[in-house]
């Protein structure tokens, strides 16, 4: 029995090359040192992976990695890190994304999973609690990563399975891929899709059942409630849960740090057509949010009317208005969310 509540106890091996996979307890050591995600992936990469190993290479590690407080009552417990030796930079390189993936691997009884190895032909791990097995994802190479999890969940009858997945640029290679985590939260830095693609994992798929538990649950729920109150009583949380990240953009734009037409300029003239206030007019349906986050930064939006009238998306973000408007001269709202649906 793993002494510390809220872990598991419990890390998930799985070798691509021999298709071995593996339950491994690990030592309550690890996480009175590191605690849980980054920190089990920097101490997994320090062990298994000297300066000589290629991120691409098999020997690379690609790890998923969940910490105590994933999956319980406190604010914003989705976050999951996801870690390996980066294609982009040769050194470390982690990746975090909230979404639901995180608790459902928790619920289904991991801590973490860790890959190594390369299949010879393409694969998707399918995690149902403790039943673990490599299935074939010939049919799903080449499908984008909404593609890939719908083609999943028809194939289990089940809407509540939760995924990681590449689209074409991981299994491409790319180094500045990332892993999509449903529902389309992004695992974007460091390129670590390409270290998914090139061990032919086309997505991790898991569906849990069991509990997390905690030492004192009713201390536990106190503390949580505590935690709910001051995260929404702090100022910061009105205009973020209002707008996302879309709401610095008139901001960032009035400081002259909005980087505009190609870098050129700070601030953008037609920063109020793209502005987060611009965008509720236009395109918002309703807010979203990850699992248990009181925050819901995220939005669905739909665009109304016009060519491209009907085009729904989730996940617009500063960067988005950013990088495909101001930075390219560019203040069509529709075109903006278009590309960002792309
Ligand atoms: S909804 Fe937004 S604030 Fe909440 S966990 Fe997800 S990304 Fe973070």
């Amino acid at each position: 029995m793993f002494p510390y509540k809220g872990y598991i106890g419990k890390w998930l091996y799985v070798d691509l090359t021999t298709g071995k996979i593996e339950s491994r307890e690990y030592d309550p050591a690890l996480a009175e040192d590191y605690l849980g995600g980054n920190g089990f992936g920097i101490r997994l990469l320090w062990e298994r992976i000297g300066p000589e190993v290629d991120p691409l290479a098999p020997d690379s590690l690609l790890i998923f990695a969940t910490g105590p407080l994933v999956g319980t009552l406190v604010p914003n417990p989705s976050r999951m890190e996801v870690i390996a030796k980066s294609p982009l930079t040769s050194i470390y390189g982690d990746a975090n994304a909230g979404g639901f993936f995180g608790p459902e691997l928790k619920f289904a009884g991991w801590d973490a999973v860790v890959v190594t190895g390369q299949a010879s032909r393409p694969v998707y791990l399918a995690i149902t609690d403790e039943q673990v097995e490599l299935r074939d994802a010939g049919d799903l190479w080449g499908r984008t990563t909404p593609q890939t999890e719908a083609a999943i969940r028809r194939a289990w009858g089940d809407p509540g399975v939760k995924t990681a997945a590449i689209g074409p640029a991981g299994e491409n290679l790319v180094r500045f891929a990332c892993i999509q985590i449903t529902p389309q939260r992004s695992a974007a830095r460091c390129g670590l899709g390409a270290v998914m693609g090139s061990k032919r994992l086309k997505a991790v798929a898991v569906r849990g059942h069991g509990p997390i538990h905690v030492a004192d649950p009713a201390r536990f729920h106190d503390l949580a409630v505590e935690f709910h109150r001051r995260l929404c009583a702090n100022p910061v949380y009105p205009p973020v849960s209002a707008h996302g990240t879309p709401g610095i953009v008139t901001l960032m734009d009035a400081l002259g740090r909005f980087p505009t037409r190609n870098f050129q300029m700070g601030s953008f003239p037609e920063v109020d057509r793209i502005s987060a206030e611009a965008l509720e007019a236009r395109a918002f349906v309703r807010h979203l949010a990850c699992f248990g986050c009181p925050v819901g930064c995220d939005k669905l939006r739909r665009i109304p009317d016009g060519p491209h009238a009907g085009t729904a998306l989730r996940s617009v973000e500063y960067e988005t208005l950013n990088a495909l408007g101001a930075n390219i001269w560019n203040a069509d709202l529709d075109a903006i969310l278009t590309a960002n649906r792309l």
